[in-house]
């Protein structure tokens, strides 16, 4: 099926808006991929990036998603959306490729975006287990002006001080936590520190999951500034963004 579907443009993504909590103003959207099976419907990512990982076909899957993701981005400036980053999920097979930061070049240049609008997600689990062969990449693309993020943080054992050193600009906090708030003190304890750490460290941090007003309140009142979630807007086709923007 992936296969089918990058030879016969079944490639299809699907874009959430994060947005500014205290404003409720989208800032960007994160590209998610689905594949159009040969019966139409649409096949979820859980459903295929492991495989997809595992026969080394994410390098032209990812491909496929920055490019496409970099060109609508492209398309939405064009029609007056104002500023707006896109964040794409990437996996380490792909940073371990030798051309992969030519290969952002290159999706950056054909749509006509910059370096900037660009935010690269690795999943902390991933980074842990991949260090040494990612770390001089995510250097050379944060160079460029790229910015990276750590997805799904706070469950990986990985330290922020440590991901610093990696120039890392965001902190992802997994959407686990948020699951357990209001109900779980812990949960709150734990998020408030992330926060106040990523911040001490100059990162910018974002909330996956958040799908309550009690949710959002929390974080704002933690000091967390970006968000994104069922409860604001669900990932969706390019077209109903606009709507977003
Ligand atoms: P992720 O990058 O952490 O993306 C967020 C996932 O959480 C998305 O699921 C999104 O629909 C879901 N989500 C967002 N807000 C909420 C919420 O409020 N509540 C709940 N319950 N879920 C929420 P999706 O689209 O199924 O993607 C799943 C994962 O697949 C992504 O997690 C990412 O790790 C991976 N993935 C998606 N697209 C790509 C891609 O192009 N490349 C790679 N390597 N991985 C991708
Ligand atoms: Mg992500
Ligand atoms: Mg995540």
């Amino acid at each position: 099926e992936i296969e089918q579907a990058l030879k016969h443009n079944r490639v299809v993504l699907h874009y959430q808006p994060q947005y500014a909590i205290e404003t409720q103003r989208v800032i960007g959207v994160e590209a998610l991929v689905r594949l159009q099976g040969t019966d139409g419907k649409l096949i979820p990512p859980n459903q295929f990036i492991e495989l997809a990982e595992d026969t080394g076909l994410i390098v032209p899957l990812g491909r496929r998603v920055l490019e496409e993701a970099c060109r609508q981005l492209a398309r939405w400036r064009r029609a007056g959306s104002g500023p707006l980053r896109m964040a794409v999920n990437v996996s380490p097979r792909q940073l371990f490729e030798a051309d992969f930061v030519e290969v952002v070049d290159q999706a950056v240049a054909d749509a006509g975006i910059e370096h900037a609008d660009l935010e690269l997600e690795i999943t902390e689990r991933q980074v842990v287990e991949h260090l040494a062969g990612v770390e001089q990449t995510l250097r050379a693309l944060s160079a460029r002006g790229v910015r990276i993020a750590i997805d799904d943080f706070g469950t990986g054992y990985s330290s922020l001080a440590y991901l610093m050193q990696l120039s890392v600009h965001t902190v992802k906090i997994d959407r686990a936590f948020m699951a357990e708030i209001p109900e779980e003190p812990r949960a709150e304890r734990i998020v408030t520190a992330i926060i106040a750490m990523a911040k001490a460290l100059g990162m910018t941090l974002t909330a996956e999951g958040i799908e309550t007003p009690a949710q959002q309140q929390f974080l704002l009142d933690a000091g967390c500034q970006f968000g994104q979630g069922f409860g604001f807007a669900r990932p969706q086709e390019a077209e109903a963004i606009m709507h977003y923007l």
